[in-house]
């Protein structure tokens, strides 16, 4: 066969490595070799330092409580440690059952059903329920899985301004041109905002979806557990009725500190995600013993309810420092505060300085976060005390300082 003379080859593998270095951009994994003290992830060892972990999502402290691992342990030596095949050949088993039902019971939903991953059931939710002649409506931040699940739909994609619900309404609004007039439009958003910390405007869009015969599809991987007065969400915290949203999407490794994710709905809508949904049926079955430490887990982020009022409550500690030492702040009263600093060199600079004062704070980084808004992404959990939340202020102040002395 002919090449034709503008074939290249790709580019080269340290062509594009050392691109992202020049631009600060390399992503460096730090190894955590062990947890400091018992039942918590808050002491991690790095590098053989002790560091105070305030970026991790384990915001009710149960990623390490011994009824979690204790369940997980028990499940594996009766179940195994595989589940062996996926969901609908021999990889269901009762205690998938009993968290489904668990789980479906919680949010207020008719079903739910597990997946292994929060980004494996946002590229469900999105291919059974939108395909190249639909639309989808998302949030401008919105979660990379709901993006690509977005694209691998196929529909066309429109995004619109950040928790602006009247630019969703416009789009809402626009004549729908080529496309066939029968087909469905969904709007799709994260609850509470992974790297900004705040809320989509739940009621809002909710009338709109209605107003316009849409869907509203909520991923609220950082509400869930955490929010609202029973820790049902964003959805509970802006008082809208799950009956509102036919898809939420709930994620297992973040409050309650294990791992999966799940989606809840109406009965038929799950149905159908079992039949169609290819992220559901041609993967593995998530182990059984995690949906066991899941139950625990759930059972633990209900019955205790002083978890998520802490962990609210240390963020409010941290804020109302954070004022007095001139620390400039987001608009998020939620456990997920972004300091956004713009720049990676920044961000990495007052990271590093902040790993040597002990505490360990990610920069996060384009392409995770729009350019020129790089940012440390500080959390909180039920675990963290009133002193380490001070000194973090204190260490955070330092840094800063430091930097602003430095350039
Ligand atoms: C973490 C996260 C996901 C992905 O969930 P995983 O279970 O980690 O794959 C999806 N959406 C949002 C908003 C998230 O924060």
């Amino acid at each position: 066969m002919r090449t034709s003379r503008s074939m290249r080859p790709p580019p080269s593998p340290e062509t594009a490595l050392a691109e992202l270095e020049r631009q600060q951009l390399l992503r460096v994994r730090h190894t955590v070799a062990d947890y400091a003290e018992p039942h918590s992830t808050t002491h991690a060892i790095v590098a053989g330092r002790r560091l105070l972990n305030f970026c991790g999502n384990d915001y009710l402290g149960l990623a390490r409580h011994p009824e979690v691992t204790g369940a997980l342990r028990e499940a594996a030596s009766r179940y195994g440690v595989g589940s062996g095949a996926s969901h609908l050949i021999t990889g269901h088993g009762r205690e998938h059952a009993r968290l489904e039902e668990e789980l479906a019971a919680f949010v207020g939903s008719e079903r739910a059903l597990l997946f292994s991953t929060g980004y494996m059931a946002n590229l469900a939710a999105l291919t059974t329920f939108a395909g190249r002649a639909d639309r989808v409506l998302l949030d401008r931040l919105s979660h990379a899985s709901l993006i690509d699940a977005a694209l691998l739909s196929g529909a066309r994609l429109r995004r619109f301004a950040h928790a602006d619900a009247a630019a969703a309404e416009r789009m809402l609004a626009e004549p729908s041109g080529s496309m066939r007039p029968q087909r469905s439009t969904i709007i799709a958003t994260d609850g509470l905002f992974s790297m900004d910390g705040d809320l989509a405007p739940l009621a809002r869009l909710a009338l709109a979806a209605r107003a316009h015969a849409a869907w509203l599809i909520v991923d609220d991987a950082h509400g869930l557990g955490v929010l609202g007065k029973r820790g049902r969400g964003t959805l509970e915290h802006c008082g809208v009725d799950v009956r509102e949203v036919p898809i939420l999407i709930g994620t297992l490794g973040k409050a309650f500190g294990t791992f999966g994710a799940f989606i809840a709905g109406p009965a038929a809508v799950i149905e159908l995600l079992i039949q169609r949904a290819r992220s559901y049926i041609y993967t593995t079955a998530l182990p059984q013993a995690v949906a066991a430490a899941t139950r625990a887990a759930l059972a633990l982020a209900q019955r205790e309810s002083w978890r998520r009022e802490r962990v609210l409550a240390l963020t409010a500690q941290f804020r109302a420092a954070a004022v007095t030492a001139g620390i400039p702040l987001a608009a998020s009263f939620t456990p997920i505060q972004p300091l956004i600093l713009g720049g990676a060199r920044e961000v990495l600079a007052v990271s590093r300085r902040l790993f040597d004062a002990g505490f360990w704070v990610a920069a996060i980084r384009p392409p995770t976060v729009p350019r020129n808004a790089a940012r440390l992404r500080l959390t909180f959990s039920a675990a963290h005390t009133e002193e380490q939340v001070g000194a973090l202020v204190h260490a955070l102040s330092g840094a800063l300082h430091g930097m602003a002395q430095a350039s």
